[in-house]
């Protein structure tokens, strides 16, 4: 239970997980690199929301659009012009920080003292502040507050300015206004402005939803917690297409489904909540959170808002093209709906900060019990409980020593399983130590070939969880880790 997050972080560099980008160059704040574990628990995580979005929803399509968008889009969407968040220098330090994240700290510091309600007035504070743009008020609020840096423990702030999150870029060879372009700094717009192309082409009537996988950009100002908040993430995002005025009941309902989602991949109930935006954003009628319990504390995972019809109204402005459904239902007097401009909910969760809360809840430390009588001993143990499915190695096949024909009979086990499952072959070292590592990497079974394997075609079934040891015939083996690793 005190896991820190530097164990983490740690654990996931030695074995593979995530490593810094660039190391060799000292790195590359807040921008990482998957390496062969990583990438394999990632893609679990991004199949298996993949197919509860589009296999298990009939309404539910994909696609994978270009990060380069024309640039009107992001006029449309409003990030031109509000994707920013309110930055502060301490002129000691020269650090930089987010103002409304050091207010937002300072209302922590009080809640943890049992002073609630001053908490809550500084929030409020914030809130109205930054809703008004009184950016001189916010500063006051700095200073009122007493905040230091907490580096240097100075009090010497400067003003307080709009931090613009879009990395921008020229296209073609000339350089002018009109060449300028961004990396997206969410997904979901690629979907919007393929609102009507998706519902042709794939027939689709409202309700229907359009699910995306993708890379998305922010300038971060303040980057920490590791994959928690970086300038380069991956997004898992669905918007819900939906006729005007049902937009609270799907709402509802994805934010449930969502949140049992998470469950079913081992993220337990007590550590998720929902929280409510009270400030909402100018596209969103109603906006929750799905936050995680991180050995840092409660934070985001996913978001569900509903989007009303912002975002495609404003696309139908700039880009003056209709982006409006016929529904042709009737209504209660017997009317067709008709032409609209539908409401959009939207679930977007970002595939990095869900693969660092499933590593998180993996991690186990563990004092555990071995050997019988004299021999008995007490040690710790490392392993990563992840759910089956997502284990980046699902079997480890290992013959219990390199001679008398046992390489060979693993070997023919390894590959008659390895169509069906990603897994390991080891053949050095002693057998307990080839399962440390496989434990070290949340690898669900061990399949240990020995001399009874020669005789009677069974073999040993280490389970990671239990250390316990099953004795079971290799025709079993198939069906067995296929139930264990299904979702
Ligand atoms: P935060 O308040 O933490 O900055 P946000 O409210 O801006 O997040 P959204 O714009 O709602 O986030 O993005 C949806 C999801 O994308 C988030 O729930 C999160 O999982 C993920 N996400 C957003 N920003 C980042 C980032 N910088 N690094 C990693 N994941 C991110």
């Amino acid at each position: 239970e005190n896991t820190q997050l530097k164990d983490i972080v740690a654990h996931a560099k030695e074995y593979g997980f995530v490593f810094p980008s660039s190391e060799i160059y000292d790195g590359l704040q807040a921008v990482y690199d998957y390496g062969p574990n990583g990438v394999e628990l990632k893609n679990n995580l991004k199949q298996l929301w993949w197919r509860a979005m589009t296999q298990l929803n009939q309404n539910v399509v994909g696609i994978d659009a270009a990060i380069f968008m024309h640039p009107l889009t992001w006029k449309a969407s409003g990030h031109v012009d509000g994707f920013s968040d309110p930055m502060i220098d301490n002129l000691d330090s020269k650090k930089r920080y987010r103002a409304d994240v050091l207010l937002e700290e300072k209302a922590a510091q009080y809640e943890n003292a049992g002073d609630k309600i001053r908490a809550d007035m500084l929030l409020a504070d914030m809130g109205r502040l930054l809703t008004a743009e009184d950016l001189t008020g916010v500063r006051q609020l700095i200073i009122d507050e007493k905040i230091t840096c907490p580096v240097s423990g100075t009090a010497n702030w400067t003003e307080v300015r709009q931090f613009n999150l879009m990395f921008s870029t020229q296209v073609g060879s000339v350089a002018d206004d009109s060449s300028l372009i961004y990396l997206r700094p969410e997904t979901a717009q690629g979907i919007f402005v393929n609102f009507l192309n998706v519902q042709k082409s794939a027939r689709m009537k409202i309700p229907f939803g359009i699910a995306q996988i993708g890379k998305a950009f922010r300038n971060e100002i303040v980057a920490r917690q590791f994959i928690f908040r970086m300038r380069e993430f991956e997004q898992m995002e669905m918007q819900f297409f939906v006729r005007p005025g049902t937009e609270m009941e799907w709402y509802q309902q994805w934010k449930e489904t969502r949140k049992r989602w998470h469950e079913a991949l081992g993220l337990p109930a007590e550590k998720l909540r929902f929280h409510d935006h009270d400030k909402l954003a100018h596209y969103a009628n109603a906006a929750v959170d799905i936050e995680f319990e991180f050995p840092f504390g409660f934070k985001e995972i996913e978001g569900i808002h509903s989007r009303t019809d912002f975002d495609l109204t404003q696309h139908q402005t700039l880009s003056r093209k209709k982006q409006q459904f016929f529904d042709n239902d009737l209504d209660e007097n017997g009317k067709a709906y008709g032409n609209y401009v539908p409401f959009v909910v939207e679930t977007s969760v970002g595939a990095d900060r869900l693969f660092l809360a499933t590593l998180c809840q993996a991690y186990t430390e563990e004092t555990i019990t071995e050997g019988e009588g004299e021999q008995q001993q007490t040690k710790t143990r490392t392993v990563l409980r992840l759910h089956p499915a997502l284990a980046p190695v699902k079997a480890a096949i290992f013959p219990l020593v390199r001679k008398d024909g046992l390489p060979e009979k693993a070997t023919e086990i390894f590959d008659e399983l390895r169509h069906d499952f990603r897994l390991v072959y080891e053949e050095r070292d002693a057998i307990g130590k080839r399962y440390t590592r496989q434990d070290l990497i949340g690898t669900p079974f061990c399949i240990a070939v020995d001399h009874q394997t020669l005789e009677d075609n069974t073999v040993t079934v280490r389970h990671r969880d239990s250390r316990e040891q099953t004795r079971m015939p290799i025709s079993e083996l198939r069906n067995y880790i296929s139930e264990a690793v299904s979702f």
